[in-house]
């Protein structure tokens, strides 16, 4: 059977550093980082033009150095270093599954990676390879949600999708009180007003200025990518009122 076309032409992915521990308390599951690879080669084979921003958290989070005394600039630093070792190790598991892919930091590392250049970048995506960006906005203070929005404006993408370790935005933390309401779509101004902790406060106010559909869904289901790019998987839709009102 040949696969339903998906509705997104350039999309961008937005995968947290946990995606890639899997169930381990810290750092990078290989074998994690291969299915997720497997499923992201499957979306680029329907001819999704694709980027990817990873997270670090599963390493170091600035808040948390921070927490322990660190100057945050510093800590922050320390966290954008550690985006970066999860774009290696996700690319890496991407040559694996055959997919064509590059890593293009915000902090220059030239030894290592690609610097993000916006021109270069829209020309790997013209070229149909795939864009791992690494070390967040490059700036302190910053998350990489708010790198995801801000990537996904500059290349033009109109949905970014937020995988999760739940299958979309609850009123309240599933894992500690497993009654709470799920929402199917939800405006940013719900996520502002009801102060729903899925993205910072930044990135859902660049995403609904640049009119970018964030849909949430958990990247810990297996295939549920794949579904939620064909528009099928179980998801919350955050947009316009109409926009997310349609998808359900
Ligand atoms: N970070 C930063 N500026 C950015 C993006 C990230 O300083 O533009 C730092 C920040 O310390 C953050 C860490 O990198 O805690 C890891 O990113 P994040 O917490 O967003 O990762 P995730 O929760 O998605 O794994």
């Amino acid at each position: 059977m040949v696969n339903p076309r998906p509705p997104f032409r350039r999309v961008l992915l937005k995968l947290s550093g946990e995606a890639l521990m899997g169930d381990q308390s810290y750092g990078i599951d290989m074998a994690v980082a291969d299915r997720v690879a497997a499923e992201i080669r499957d979306i680029v084979d329907l001819g999704v033009e694709l980027c990817i921003v990873v997270g670090g958290g599963n390493i170091f989070r600035g808040l948390a150095g921070a927490a322990q005394g660190m100057d945050r600039a510093n800590a922050d630093h320390i966290g954008m270093l550690a985006t970066i070792m999860n774009a290696l190790a996700l690319n890496n598991a991407l040559g694996h599954a055959g997919v064509d892919s590059r890593v293009m930091s915000a902090i220059p590392m030239p030894t290592v990676c690609e610097s993000y250049i916006r021109p270069r970048a829209l020309r790997h995506l013209s070229k149909g390879r795939v864009l791992i960006f690494a070390a967040g906005t490059g700036n302190p203070y910053f998350t990489t949600d708010t790198a995801a929005a801000l990537r996904a404006a500059e290349m033009g993408c109109t949905a970014l999708f937020k995988g999760t370790s739940v299958d979309g935005v609850y009123a309240a933390d599933p894992k500690k009180q497993p009654d709470a309401e799920r929402y199917d779509s939800l405006t940013y101004q719900d996520v502002l007003a009801r102060d729903l902790r899925v993205m910072d406060s930044a990135a859902v106010t660049l995403a609904r200025d640049n009119d970018i559909s964030v849909i949430v869904f958990s990247i810990r289901t297996p295939g549920s990518l794949g579904a939620v790019m064909r528009g099928q998987g179980r998801c919350t839709v955050i947009g316009t009122a109409g926009v997310a009102g349609n998808r359900e």
